[in-house]
């Protein structure tokens, strides 16, 4: 896909939040921890485009598999 290492130079461009990679290698996407913004991967380009983002909950991948790691942790 791509290096993990430009995550570490990579900030939200909404709230310069810090962005982490979800999802499955098909449907992938960086989420920022500040803002909740789902910022997708198309063709293994992240997409920083606030125009682009989109909610957390409107993102299907994420939902479930962001509800299920925390709740398989609590
Ligand atoms: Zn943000």
């Amino acid at each position: 896909m791509f290096e993990l290492d430009f995550l570490q130079i990579l900030a939200c461009p909404a709230c310069r939040g810090h962005l982490t990679l979800e999802g499955r290698e098909s449907v992938a996407a960086l989420i920022c921890s500040g803002c909740s913004l789902v910022y997708p991967i198309q063709d293994g380009i992240p997409v920083l485009l606030k125009e682009e983002a989109l909610p957390l909950q409107s993102w299907p991948v994420g939902r479930g598999s962001v509800v299920s790691r925390e709740s398989s942790i609590a």
